[in-house]
């Protein structure tokens, strides 16, 4: 009997094992996961509700390698029908598509109830440190070696600590002389020079810049929270996609997005002509108020300019425990456009140990579980091709 095994029992690898015994008779397909649970990451997501996608999908929502494959495989997959058919019932909700329960628990449980009824076969506990090949594959695991005919690596990342920290799912990959790019973290929270530490603790709503050599490179209106290390909040997590590691950043903050420079000019001279001492009260959060308020003997040109053009140095992504993805890993230089690996014969990879990672907002399990998609279709022809 054929034998794939997968390596990584995350959204990817669970998904594939299921589509392949869909539909592949006579094949035996094993899942070979480090953890002793399967989908830790996926059980995290969306804080808990799973953010499993989003009606806006373009190839510009990742940074990739290769943007235009990415663009081509998730476009080629309708998530809410495809996790229909699997018995998952999911809703948009504005731009984004939950389970109808909001609970990740959900997309864990009918995972795993359709694997299991199919007949996968998970190895837990076993971590895969290399792999022969001769005709075929020899995987070579911290307690057993298992015999494959086709192999699947999906092995995810270290973001978010849920996947392990393990070095073993590059090492494979450098022993294979295959190109890894080197990971960082993304969709992370940031540190900043100076921390101002009586803001810690305040949620603004605003437009937010991120400035490279004082240049705008990306802007997020939406939410930031003050920390006492630096910035968090999904508006931040977006702007530090676009971080690279060895370039100097700034952060602009415009406290008024919804007026003009002129407006506010007019504003605040009207607050100060009529007397008013503190003329920030009610416009803005009373911590941030009172550090304006130090400011207020300055002309009101330069306090406008404050208000809307509020920098701090970023000082640095916070580490990969905390991030969401992490970009690089695997390169798409080293994949054909149904992800198989060039170098190797029946060898694939899936989801987020390969070098795309996206934004915020349900596109890095769309990718992960499209890629599957992608790679379970061409695993049946190439099927169909050895049986006719
Ligand atoms: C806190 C958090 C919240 C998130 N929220 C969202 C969200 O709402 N929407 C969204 O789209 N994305 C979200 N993401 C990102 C998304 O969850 C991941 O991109 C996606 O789950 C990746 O799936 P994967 O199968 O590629 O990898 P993973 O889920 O990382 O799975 C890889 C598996 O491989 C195993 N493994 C690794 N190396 C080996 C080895 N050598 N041998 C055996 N097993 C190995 C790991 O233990 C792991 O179980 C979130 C991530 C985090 C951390």
């Amino acid at each position: 009997m054929k034998k794939i095994v997968i390596v990584g029992a995350g959204a990817s690898g669970v998904y594939l094992s299921i589509l392949l015994k869909q539909k592949l008779s006579n094949t035996d397909v094993i899942v070979v996961e480090q953890n002793a649970v399967s989908l830790k990451k996926v059980l995290a997501s969306g804080n808990g509700r799973c953010n499993l996608s989003n009606r806006y999908i373009t190839q510009e929502c990742y940074h990739s390698d290769n943007n235009e494959l990415v663009g081509k495989i998730v476009k080629s997959f309708d998530m809410l029908k495809e996790m229909d058919k699997l018995g998952l019932h999911c809703l948009y909700q504005g731009q984004l598509l939950y389970p109808k329960s909001e609970q990740a628990l959900s997309v864990k449980q009918i995972f795993m109830h359709r694997a299991e009824e199919l007949g996968v076969c998970f190895l837990y506990n076993q971590e895969v440190l290399s792999i022969e090949y001769h005709q075929s594959y020899i995987v070579h695991t911290n307690q057993q070696q298992i015999h494959a005919d086709v192999l699947i690596w999906a092995m995810g990342s270290e973001a978010g600590k849920l996947s392990g920290i393990n070095q073993s799912r590059y090492d494979v990959f450098k022993k294979l002389h295959l190109k890894v790019v080197p990971p960082q973290p993304s969709l992370v929270q940031m540190y900043t020079k100076p921390v101002i530490k009586q803001w810690k603790g305040v949620r603004i709503k605003g437009t937010f810049s991120l400035l490279e050599d004082g240049q705008c490179i990306h802007t997020e209106k939406g939410e930031l929270l003050f920390t006492d290390y630096g910035i968090s909040g999904i508006a931040v997590m977006q702007l530090s996609a676009f971080y690279q590691q060895g370039h100097d950043y700034q952060l602009e903050i415009d406290f008024f997005d919804e007026e003009d420079e002129k407006n506010l000019t007019e504003y605040i001279e009207l607050r100060s002509n009529k007397g008013y001492n503190h003329f920030y009260d009610g416009l803005l959060h009373s911590k941030i108020a009172s550090y304006f308020e130090k400011m207020s003997n300055q002309s009101v040109s330069h306090i406008v300019h404050q208000l809307k053009h509020f920098r701090l140095n970023v000082a640095g992504l916070r580490s990969y425990e905390t991030a969401q993805v992490m970009k690089g890993g695997l390169s798409l230089k080293e994949v054909d456009e149904n992800l198989s690996i060039k170098k190797y014969p029946h060898m694939y990879a899936i989801g987020e140990i390969l070098n795309v990672a996206g934004l915020c907002g349900g596109y890095n399990l769309h990718f992960a579980l499209a890629s599957a998609y992608q790679v379970a279709k061409a695993i049946e022809r190439e099927d169909h091709v050895t049986n006719t």
